[in-house]
């Protein structure tokens, strides 16, 4: 059984999960790096108990309901509840192993009855705009996946790249907005919030643009202790430090950025 689930960023919204069998292993049992996202509203929204109220597609949901959720899926059907994990350290040189104990991430997630209204004025070529901050939701991030693998195609900070990277970013900064005036249709807003940022003013209406978004979506912090790292999610989480650090005096925990995929909590064959 897995515990009815509460959406963190709406605790009231109750999604009931079924336990993975082996078919659900077979039809997630390849999963991309590239299609994380895609893959894993597929994966929440295949799992939801039908019998026990309508779908409610998590491609919707936040990144963060999203990550949580995987997470929750995990915890109650795993026998171990550890996800192994290993990094080179750069006191000795060496790689450290540890496993982290899932249900020790409990004590940083949080759930909130509903997501703040973040509300922000945003200077756009001269001219103030009204706006309103929001956490992305999965198929946003689903966008954010494709244009990250366009810009994997290109050589690490080539040009190219960095055209790619700066897109994204862009997209990204669209995607966190709702800018009084907006096209109803979702991909014409998209494309007109983009050609809007592009006419910000370097460096002043961008930069303060880029701190009014990160600020507002610090307010609406909400699941899991994540951070999303060019369009990829981390687990912000603490594993013992290098013996060697403590020897000389150093603190006994180390906080680290774990990868946060899809892989290590989907169930498979
Ligand atoms: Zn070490």
């Amino acid at each position: 059984m897995i515990p009815p689930f509460p959406l963190p960023s709406h605790m009231t919204t109750i999604v009931h999960f079924r336990v993975p069998n082996v078919e659900d292993g077979l039809t997630f049992c390849e999963l991309e790096e590239s299609q994380e996202e895609s893959s894993t509203t597929q994966y929440l929204n295949h799992l939801q108990d039908l019998s026990k109220g309508e779908l409610n597609d998590s491609s919707k949901w936040t990144g963060e309901d999203r990550r949580t959720a995987l997470w929750w899926i995990f915890m109650a059907t795993s026998e171990l509840g550890t996800v192994p994990f290993s990094y080179e350290c750069n006191t000795c040189g060496e790689t450290h192993y540890h496993d982290i104990y899932m249900y020790d991430l409990m004590e940083t997630a949080k759930a909130v009855p509903k997501l703040p209204e973040l509300k922000v004025e945003l200077a756009i070529n001269g001219v103030i705009h009204n706006a309103q901050v929001h956490p992305m939701n999965g198929e946003a991030i689903e966008e954010i996946e494709l244009l990250r693998n366009e810009r994997d195609e290109y050589e690490p900070q080539s040009l190219d790249w960095k055209r790619a990277a700066n897109e994204m970013a862009i997209h990204e900064m669209a995607h966190c907005l709702t800018i009084e005036g907006q096209p109803e249709d979702r991909d014409e807003a998209t494309q007109w919030k983009v050609e809007k940022i592009k006419t910000m003013r370097l460096p002043v209406e961008f930069m303060s643009a880029c701190s009014k978004v990160e600020k507002a979506l610090r307010e609406s912090r909400h699941g899991l202790l994540t951070k999303y790292v060019e369009g990829r999610y981390f687990l912000v989480t603490e594993v013992p430090e290098c013996p060697k650090v403590i020897e000389k005096g150093g603190k006994a925990v180390r906080t680290l950025l774990l990868p946060f995929h899809h892989h290590d909590y989907i169930a498979k064959i």
